[in-house]
């Protein structure tokens, strides 16, 4: 039997050998991702079948594996969603889902779901994944690792014979960074405009949806309902600097951040810059410094961990021998909730008013874009941070300053995010980086994560 993208879906084998897995599908290893590969290590002992690890290598080797498709010799990978590569990628990983057993599909919207039933037949699924696709020049880890750690933990059970109460289903989500298009569609969020949207790859959302196996004519039918899954987890790279700052190994998220943007327009006066003397001057661009100097003062001071940034700037008209008479510019505000958010807009607002009289100049707050924040479930995070300390890792609680699938997921049911350091917070980038240990933990992390939802409810 073979699906739409024409992947073999069969019953699941007995061996896991990764590597042959890859090797089925196109492309020839380079010595180095060559090095890489490992199949699963054969001892499972019965220590670990009380409490099962992970297999470290394995996991790791996944990862270098995707490198094939699209990875580039500075380390960096280039998968744009619905490109050659991305299918490819997306391939590798359904013949890995495969020989884990998981019974392999594609939905009408192009998610990969790979599925493991329950013995609870009333059960609803705990459900696990992040994203494949890059953004252009992007790194080898961002979505990547929840990815990889996802099919791990199904070859994990797989290998243990762990049957779980509840299904289990991996999802490999398309578009992410292209829009969150896969686990937007699957709460009924992607609307019928955004097919034609063109993406980094060259292909429409419409036209690579089909060319993942999806149907954009009937993406609305990928819709499920709220509350059909038990909880979502994902493992994502932290994409910031605070746990390798402070030498911490997983980051329990306490919720996607919320995010409100305005844009900015200061009226002053334009005039001759050499004949308008100083005092006579309603400088806009003098002024939006003002502001923009208030907004990071009231960000810092603010108790909280709230995020302010005027991201954009530019002077009208925008000549060495004028005095700006206009300015546009951007405000953007994150934080985990949405009243921090007004309330730090709310002090920012004033310091305008007050910058407009001291300036002569008017300045207008228009907002334009928001994005809800997505907070955790505080019973997830507490099963997280209890699978961490008890597999002896460090942790911490903390905010996600960037948007993940688990934004969307958010809206089914429940969902539990891990994070793991990332190497000088940087990422987007082919230096994005994140050590084997710590994409080994992570994806211990979630095992236990999910061993212990089954077993909670
Ligand atoms: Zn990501």
């Amino acid at each position: 039997m073979t699906d739409r993208q024409g992947f073999r879906v069969g019953p699941p084998r007995d061996e896991v050998d990764i590597a042959s897995c890859s090797r089925r599908n196109f492309v020839k290893a380079s010595p180095a991702v060559a090095a890489a590969l490992v199949s699963a290590s054969p001892e499972v002992s019965a220590r670990a079948r009380q409490s099962p690890t992970v297999d470290g290598g394995r996991v790791n080797a996944i990862l270098a594996n995707l490198r094939r498709f699209g990875g580039g010799s500075d380390g960096g990978t280039t998968r744009l969603a619905y490109s050659d590569d991305d299918l490819a990628g997306r391939n590798y990983a359904a013949g890995v889902m495969e020989q884990a057993g998981l019974e392999v599909s594609i939905d009408l919207a192009g998610n990969l779901i790979g599925r493991r039933a329950g013995t609870d037949p009333a059960a609803l699924p705990i459900v696990t994944g992040s994203h494949i696709d890059t953004v252009p020049a992007g790194g080898s880890y961002d979505g990547h690792v929840g990815s990889a750690a996802a099919i791990e933990v199904a070859l994990t059970l797989h290998d243990h014979d762990i049957a779980l109460r509840h299904p289990l289903e991996v999802i490999i989500f398309p578009n992410e960074e292209g829009g969150k298009t896969g686990s937007r569609a699957l709460v009924g969020r992607v609307l019928p405009f955004e097919l034609d949207i063109i993406t980094a790859s060259g292909y429409t959302i419409g036209d690579g949806t089909a060319r993942i196996g999806g149907d954009p004519a009937r993406i609305a039918e990928a819709r499920r309902e709220p509350g059909s899954v038990a909880g979502f987890f994902e493992m994502h790279i932290e994409q910031g600097a605070f746990l390798e700052a402070d030498g911490i190994q997983i980051g329990v998220v306490e919720g996607i951040v919320g995010i409100r943007r305005w844009n900015i327009t200061v009226r002053g006066m334009q005039n001759h810059a050499g004949t308008t003397p100083m005092p006579q001057r309603r400088d806009a661009l003098v002024a939006a410094a003002d502001l923009i100097r208030d907004v990071s003062e009231v960000a810092n001071t603010t108790p909280g961990r709230q995020v302010a940034t005027v991201g954009r700037i530019e002077a009208v008209p925008g000549a060495p021998n004028v005095v700006p008479g206009e300015v546009r510019a951007t405000l953007e505000i994150r934080d985990l909730e949405m009243s921090k958010i007004a309330s730090v807009f709310a002090e920012i607002e004033r310091r305008a008013r007050a910058i407009e009289e001291a300036r002569g100049v008017t300045i207008a707050l228009v907002h334009f874009y928001e994005s809800l924040a997505a907070p955790t479930d505080p019973r997830f995070r507490d099963i997280v941070e209890a699978a961490a300390s008890d597999l002896g890792y460090t942790n911490v609680r903390m905010p996600s300053g960037a948007g993940h699938d688990a934004q969307s997921m958010a809206e089914l049911g429940p969902i539990g995010m891990i994070f793991v350091p990332s190497r000088a917070g940087i990422s987007h980038s082919p230096d994005e980086y994140t050590a084997p240990d710590d994409i080994t933990r992570g994806a211990n992390v979630l095992l236990h994560s999910v061993l212990r939802l089954d077993a909670a409810d």
